[in-house]
């Protein structure tokens, strides 16, 4: 989608720091980050968010959760970290492109809003 963030990211067309890229998902730090490690990993086709997930395109998000503890072992997250999916405006989601924020490198708060 054109007029999409995340996929002009993808096409090059917006400099992003990748951190990992497989032919399905690409992997780049946040811009504004909220832990000391901050990674946002999307697949490469455009899925608007987690309510967008169906029997068609969960392979793509299975495959997404292999490669999350692959980056998360290669950025030394030893000690643990969290992935999180904002879905729709309750949930404060910005960019309409499936997206798991990868946070860690220090101790979390467990607040959930
Ligand atoms: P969400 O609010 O869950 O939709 O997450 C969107 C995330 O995208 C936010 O954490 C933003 O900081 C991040 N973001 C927005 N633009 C960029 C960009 N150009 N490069 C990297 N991260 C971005």
């Amino acid at each position: 989608m054109s007029n999409c963030l995340f996929c002009r990211i993808i096409a090059g067309e917006i400099p992003s720091t990748k951190v990992y890229e497989d032919d399905t998902v690409l992997a780049f730090r946040d811009i504004a980050p909220q832990a000391p490690t901050h990674i946002l990993v999307i697949p490469k086709a455009h899925i608007s968010g987690v309510s967008a997930i169906t029997g068609e395109n969960s392979h793509i998000v299975a495959h997404i959760f292999e490669v999350i503890p692959q980056i998360a072992a290669a950025e030394g997250l030893s000690q643990g970290f969290r992935v999180v999916s904002n879905c729709g405006d309750h949930a404060g989601q910005t960019v309409h492109h499936l997206h798991f924020h990868i946070l860690g490198g220090q101790q979390l708060s467990l607040q959930m809003a």
